[in-house]
């Protein structure tokens, strides 16, 4: 059996030009802020949204003043920017939402402009100081480097490369893992960072393994996506497993994993009970099955597989 994601996932549509050749050409970047498209995050890194619409409340990027703004591209006639504004600057006229949620909302330019906003805001704002001479940094290059003035170290923002992996059984099952801080219901697909030194391959091995005590065959690259919140790149994966293989949770992250049924798996999508990092209602009745909000790559992984032939 195999099976393919039939899009990309939500984060990773983007298809603004970055335009990063611009990027050291300060004289064109001043002049492409003026009438220039304002992204604006708050203190949490939630964008800033027209009430009641699901996209993208942009401002004159004149609103910025004389903070720092970063250039996300440029579309041949506007340019994008994004900077981190307190809510008092913009009032009632926006609503903010979490890049898990308005990920899967926004159309394909806005959701990779939020996605590389919030990704390069948050390594903005952990990259303050030179990791060679602890100098403080300046920011360039459209604020897609650093520049130290003590030691003239240049940096650039990280990605950590992580694996999830769809383990199914090449037939009708599917395994799923419970973290240990999720609701009772909710499973998801396996995942865990790329250490030092490890291949991609590796690491879904080392991962499932560690995590569930199962063996895996057959992986398979699907898909990828950026997290950026706080800098992860999910490298998509399906791998299989023998189900009469006994499950083990030594390393302490997964409390249970369960084989669910392909019938069991639609039922919950089709429910769409979905969790989008709420806490656990204690008394609450859950369903059997509360799967990863549609913004994550698990969910559609786990999509493309449930509904595969
Ligand atoms: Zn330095």
């Amino acid at each position: 059996m195999t099976f393919e994601l039939p899009t990309p996932p939500p984060l990773s549509r983007a298809v603004l030009d970055r335009a990063a050749e611009l990027r050291d050409d300060q004289e064109m970047l001043t002049k492409l802020l003026d009438g220039g498209r304002l992204l604006v995050l708050d203190e949490h890194f939630r964008v800033a949204l027209r009430p009641g619409e699901s996209t993208i409340a942009w401002l004159d990027a004149a609103v910025a003043g004389s903070r720092f703004v970063s250039f996300l591209g440029y579309d041949g006639e506007t340019a994008y920017w994004a900077c981190r504004l307190d809510h008092e600057a913009l009032g009632d006229e926006v609503e903010w939402e979490h890049l898990r949620v308005a990920g899967s909302l926004l159309d394909d330019e806005e959701a990779g402009l939020f996605a590389t906003a919030a990704g390069l805001l948050a390594w903005q704002q952990r990259s303050r100081f030179c990791t060679n001479c602890g100098t403080r940094v300046d920011l360039t290059k459209g604020g897609w480097a650093t520049q130290c003035s003590g030691c003239d170290t240049e940096e650039y923002p990280r990605t950590d490369p992580a694996v999830i992996c769809l383990v199914h059984d090449g037939a009708d099952r599917v395994l799923l893992a419970r973290g240990t801080h999720w609701p009772r219901s909710r499973f998801s697909t396996i995942a865990g960072f790329v250490e030092t030194g490890e291949s991609l391959e590796a690491c879904v091995r080392r991962e499932i393994h560690e995590e569930v005590g199962v063996v895996v065959s057959d992986i398979r690259y699907l898909a990828s996506q950026p997290w950026p919140l706080p800098r992860s790149l999910m490298l998509g994966f399906a791998a299989k497993a023998d189900p009469a293989a006994e499950l083990n949770f030594a390393d302490g992250e997964i409390a249970e994993a369960r084989w669910f049924h392909r019938d069991e798996v639609r039922a919950a999508l089709e429910a769409a009970t979905i969790w989008n990092f709420g806490p656990d209602p204690e008394d609450a009745v859950l369903p059997d099955l509360i799967l990863s909000g549609r913004t994550s790559i698990a969910h559609h992984m786990i999509r493309a597989w449930a509904f595969s032939d």
